[in-house]
C-alpha cells in the first residue's frame, strides 16, 4: 500500500523557492481549473491539493526531486483535453503539473526536416509551424486546437492521418524526459534506424504521465503534399462502408484520412452546428475520404478510382465534398453528443480495422437488446471506434446497471475481435478496473514492473492505468 504525505505549508514555500511565488497555488479557486479533463464522468472529477508552473526543464527536475523525497504525487498536465481523467488528481491527492509555461517552438529545421518543440506548445500551432515552411506535422487529433503535444505524447494521440502516418510515437524522433526522481535524460534519437538497446522513448510515449514527464520532443516533419481532395461516400450498410477498409490500399489507394461517422452522428452533429450536408434519406453510413498528391492531374484520376471502388462496394453516393463542411461535422462530433445528451459514457474501442463492420454490428445488436441509444463515429482507416452510451431516456436509478451491462457485453466483443479498450483516450483514471480485467495477467506484472523501475516511490500519477499494488 503506497503511503503519501499532504502538501504542508514548508512544501508549498519549497515550491515556490523552485518556479517562483506566482508558479504555485493552492488556491481552492484556482485548483478548480484542474478538477477535471474533458471526460464527462462526475465521479471522477477531483481537486488537486497544489498547481505548480515550471518554466524549466530544471524547474521540473527540482520539482519531483522534492516530491519523490517527501513522497508526494504529482500529475503532469498538459491542456486538460483527454477524456480519461489522466492529468486530474484521484484519490491519493497531489500536485497537478501544468506544463502551460513551457510553450515555446524552440527550433524548426526545414532543411533537416525537424522540429523541437516544448511540451504546451498547441497542437495546431505546431502543425502551423511546420506549414510555414512547407513542412507537414503529420499528427492530427480532432482537439488539435486546444490539446498540447506533450498531452499527444502522454497519450500516444491517434487522430485523422493515423492511418497514413500512424499516431503520435510514429512522429516522434526524441523526447527529453524528467523521471519520478527527478533525473533529466533523453530517450530516443533522430535516426531512422537504430538496435541499440531497448527503445525507452516508445514506452514513456503513451504511458500517460505515469513514467516520466516530457520537456521536450523532436517532432519529425514530412514533405506537404501540394493538394488534396475530400470525397464523402455514402453506403447503405456498414459492412459495405467498412469493405473499403483493406479495399483501397489493395486497389493502391494510400488515404490519409478514413473516417467513418454513423447516420444519427451525423444528424445529431448537423443539427448542434446548424447545417445540413444534403446527403439524401435512408439508412445512411458515411465514409470520409481523404487523399493528397503533388499533382492535381494524378489527384483527378485518384478521385474517378474511388468513386468506381466505392461504387463497386455499395456507395450509393460519392461526392467530392467541401472539406471545411464535411470536416467541421466530423470535428464537431464529441460536442454535438454530450449536448444531446450529458450524462454517458465515452468508449475507445480498437479492432483490426477489417473486423470494425463486426464489431458496429455487434455494438447495434447490444443496444437494441439493452434498449440503450449510442452514437458511433470511427477513425476506420485503424479499426478505432469512439461509442458515445447516452443516458437518454433511462432513469437514474437504472443508468449504472444499465452502463455496466452494456459495457460487460461491449467488452467481450471487443476483446472476441481481438480488439483492446483504447485506441488512442488511454486509460487514465476511468479505465484502470477494465484495464485490470482485460489484460493478461503476466503482460501486466510486465507493465507494473516497467513503472516500478521508472518510479520506485510510485510518486507519479500514482494510480493511473493500474494500481501497482492490486
Ligand atoms: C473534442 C475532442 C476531440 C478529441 N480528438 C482526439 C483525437 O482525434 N485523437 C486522440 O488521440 N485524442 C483525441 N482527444 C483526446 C485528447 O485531446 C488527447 O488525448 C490529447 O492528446 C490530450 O492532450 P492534452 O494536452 O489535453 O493532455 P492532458 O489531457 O492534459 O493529459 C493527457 C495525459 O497525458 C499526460 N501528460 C500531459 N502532458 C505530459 C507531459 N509533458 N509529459 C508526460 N505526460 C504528460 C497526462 O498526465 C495525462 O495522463 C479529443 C478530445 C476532445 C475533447
Amino acid at each position: 500500500m503506497y503511503t503519501y504525505h499532504k502538501i504542508t505549508p514548508e512544501i508549498l514555500e519549497k515550491l515556490k523557492a523552485i518556479v517562483g511565488a506566482k508558479g504555485v497555488s493552492a488556491d481552492p479557486d484556482r485548483l478548480v481549473a484542474y478538477e477535471r479533463d474533458e471526460g464527462v464522468e462526475r465521479e471522477f472529477f477531483h481537486l488537486p491539493d497544489a498547481v505548480v508552473y515550471p518554466a524549466t526543464t530544471a524547474e521540473v527536475a527540482a520539482i519531483l526531486q522534492l516530491a519523490n523525497e517527501e513522497l508526494i504525487p504529482v500529475i503532469p498536465r498538459g491542456a486538460g483535453t483527454g477524456l480519461e481523467f489522466g492529468a486530474v488528481a484521484n484519490h491519493y491527492g497531489g500536485i497537478i503539473l501544468s506544463t502551460e509555461k513551457m510553450n515555446r517552438i524552440l527550433e524548426v529545421n526545414a532543411e533537416k526536416m525537424y522540429m523541437i518543440v516544448e511540451p504546451g506548445v498547441r497542437t495546431e500551432d505546431v502543425q502551423k509551424a511546420a506549414g510555414e515552411v512547407g513542412l507537414l506535422y503529420a499528427g492530427d487529433p480532432c482537439s488539435g486546437d486546444s490539446c498540447f503535444i506533450g498531452g499527444n505524447a502522454g497519450t500516444n494521440a491517434g487522430g485523422n492521418r493515423a492511418v497514413k502516418y500512424g499516431t503520435t510515437r510514429d512522429q516522434i524522433y526524441s523526447v527529453e524526459v524528467v523521471t519520478p526522481t527527478g533525473k533529466i535524460t533523453t530517450l530516443g534519437s533522430r535516426l531512422k534506424k537504430v538496435s541499440t538497446g531497448y527503445p525507452l522513448e516508445k514506452i514513456v510515449i503513451g504511458s500517460e504521465g505515469t513514467l516520466g514527464i516530457i520537456t521536450k520532443l523532436v517532432l519529425k516533419l514530412v514533405p506537404l503534399p501540394k493538394c488534396s481532395v475530400n470525397v464523402l461516400a455514402v453506403f447503405p450498410t456498414v459492412d459495405e462502408a467498412m469493405s473499403i477498409v483493406n479495399a483501397l490500399p489493395k486497389a493502391g489507394i494510400e488515404p490519409t484520412c478514413l473516417e467513418f461517422m454513423d447516420d444519427d452522428s451525423v444528424r445529431v452533429t448537423e443539427d448542434f452546428i446548424g447545417e445540413k450536408q444534403n446527403t439524401g434519406t435512408g439508412e445512411r453510413n458515411y465514409m470520409i475520404i481523404q487523399v493528397d498528391s503533388n499533382d492535381e492531374d494524378a489527384l483527378d484520376d485518384l478521385c474517378v478510382d474511388l468513386d468506381e471502388l466505392c461504387r463497386a462496394h455499395g456507395a450509393v453516393d460519392v461526392f467530392v465534398a467541401d472539406a471545411e463542411r464535411i470536416w467541421k461535422v466530423r470535428k464537431n462530433f464529441s460536442d454535438a453528443s454530450t449536448t444531446e445528451c450529458p450524462i454517458m459514457v465515452m468508449e475507445d474501442f480498437v479492432v483490426p480495422a477489417d473486423e470494425l463492420a463486426s464489431l458496429l454490428k455487434a455494438l447495434e445488436k447490444i443496444s437494441a437488446d439493452q434498449h440503450v441509444p449510442v452514437r458511433s463515429v470511427a477513425h476506420a482507416g485503424d479499426g478505432n471506434l469512439h461509442l458515445d452510451i447516452l443516458k437518454k431516456g433511462i432513469a437514474d436509478a437504472d443508468w449504472p446497471a444499465k452502463v455496466d451491462a452494456f459495457e460487460k457485453a461491449a467488452y467481450e466483443a471487443v476483446y472476441g475481435l481481438g480488439g483492446r479498450i483504447s485506441g488512442e483516450h488511454g486509460i487514465g483514471e476511468k479505465r484502470k478496473d477494465l484495464m485490470v480485467t482485460y489484460t493478461d495477467p503476466v503482460e501486466l506484472e510486465l507493465m507494473k514492473a516497467v513503472k516500478k523501475a521508472f518510479d520506485p516511490n510510485n510518486i507519479l500519477n500514482p494510480g493511473k492505468i493500474f494500481e501497482l499494488d492490486d
